[in-house]
């Protein structure tokens, strides 16, 4: 039976080599269909780009932020002062919530990103800005019994049909198996772009702009939340946001956003 056997385990491969054609064939023609559906711009040149929305030369600009870092806020220092020495700013003027922490500097390649995931419905960046962040927040997490985005206004969510802080807020709590609470924070008031408005001006706008239902007050007493949002600028937002949960007795509230403003680089 010896050359029956040598038959049969000659063809094994070769049916195995063609079972692995057809998936190839079919894989290919997935990821066809896929590039004919999806956007195949990088988002920051517009190179065609394959996989994950930014080209290798945009992908080796991305200024991910890394220790050291003031363990308050999480702002870079240029120089490494010592383990556990805070910035000047989190010394001057400390914020409501606890500890933030962003995956990457708020430069070109991170603006051409977050405003692509806002306003041109490059949803499939979400997965990928969401891991960053979960890497960047690892200790946050860790801590975490709950994973909030900052709302948007009904009236804007309307005019931009999804929330980009709630989309990154589902790519972290999966990644980081931390659940994830959409209603628990609601903006009360419509308020104004913070884009132009100065310091000052920023935190007057969203003072006040945030609350806690009542009917889910009893969901956030006593939880640790990390507050999930795209962009960390002033802080402002973020502040107020912290204000509201910590009003309805939250535990404690850590920030996590994609992309922060570093004035020095
Ligand atoms: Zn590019």
């Amino acid at each position: 039976m010896e050359p029956d056997g040598v038959t049969i385990s000659g063809w094994r491969p070769r049916l195995r080599a063609i079972a692995a054609g057809c998936r190839d064939f079919v894989g290919a023609t997935a990821r066809l269909a896929l590039d004919i559906a999806l956007p195949t711009l990088c988002v920051a040149c517009r190179a065609p780009v394959r996989g994950e929305g930014l080209c290798a030369s945009c992908w080796s600009q991305v200024s991910f932020i890394e220790r050291p870092y003031c363990e308050r806020l999480g702002i870079p220092f240029v120089y490494d002062p010592g383990p556990g020495l805070l910035s000047m700013e989190a010394i001057a003027d400390p914020p409501a919530y606890g500890r933030a922490r962003a995956a990457v500097r708020y430069d070109d390649v991170a603006r051409a990103m977050v405003h692509a995931l806002k306003y041109q419905d490059r949803t499939d960046l979400a997965p990928v800005m969401g891991r960053w962040m979960a890497r960047a927040g690892t200790e946050l997490l860790a801590d975490a019994d709950i994973v909030v985005p900052v709302p948007l206004h009904w009236r804007r969510g309307l005019a931009r049909r999804y929330n980009q802080a709630a989309m990154l807020a589902t790519a972290i709590g999966r990644r980081a198996d931390v659940p994830v609470a959409h209603d628990l924070l609601k903006r009360t008031r419509h308020t104004e772009q913070q884009v132009g408005l100065s310091r000052a001006d920023r935190a007057a706008n969203v003072q006040g702009a945030f609350a806690v239902p009542d009917a889910a007050k009893a969901s956030i007493r006593g939880k640790r939340v990390v507050l999930v949002d795209d962009v960390l600028t002033s802080g402002a937002t973020t502040d107020a946001c912290a204000r509201a949960l910590l009003r309805a007795r939250a535990a404690g509230v850590d920030v996590l956003v994609f992309a922060r403003v570093v004035d020095r680089v």
